[in-house]
């Protein structure tokens, strides 16, 4: 039996970004700016984990402060959705 090996490529592109008017290019990025359209505060540290942005610490306390009943995203998570910078560190070798 031959192996026909099929290179599909789904590499998701993760950097679909579109900028929107009034919308700084660091947004959401690690130290850039907050993920928050309205807040956009520099400093953005804490990483959410759900959106896979970077959130100024007020927004990222906010979005935690937020937890719907029975989130499964939440539960299989095991943490809270937004972590601050030191988090990744502990996790990291
Ligand atoms: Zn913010």
């Amino acid at each position: 039996m031959t192996q026909t090996f099929t290179k599909t490529q789904t590499s998701r592109q993760k950097g679909h970004e579109m900028s929107r008017p009034g919308e700084k290019p660091d947004k959401g990025k690690m130290n850039g700016s907050c993920n928050r359209f309205a807040c956009q505060a520099p400093g953005a540290t804490w990483y959410n984990h759900s959106t896979e942005r970077y959130y100024c610490e007020r927004c990222a306390l906010d979005i935690n402060n937020f937890k719907p009943p029975g989130d499964t995203f939440l539960a299989a998570l095991g943490h809270d959705l937004c972590t601050p910078p030191d988090f990744e560190r502990q996790s990291k070798p």
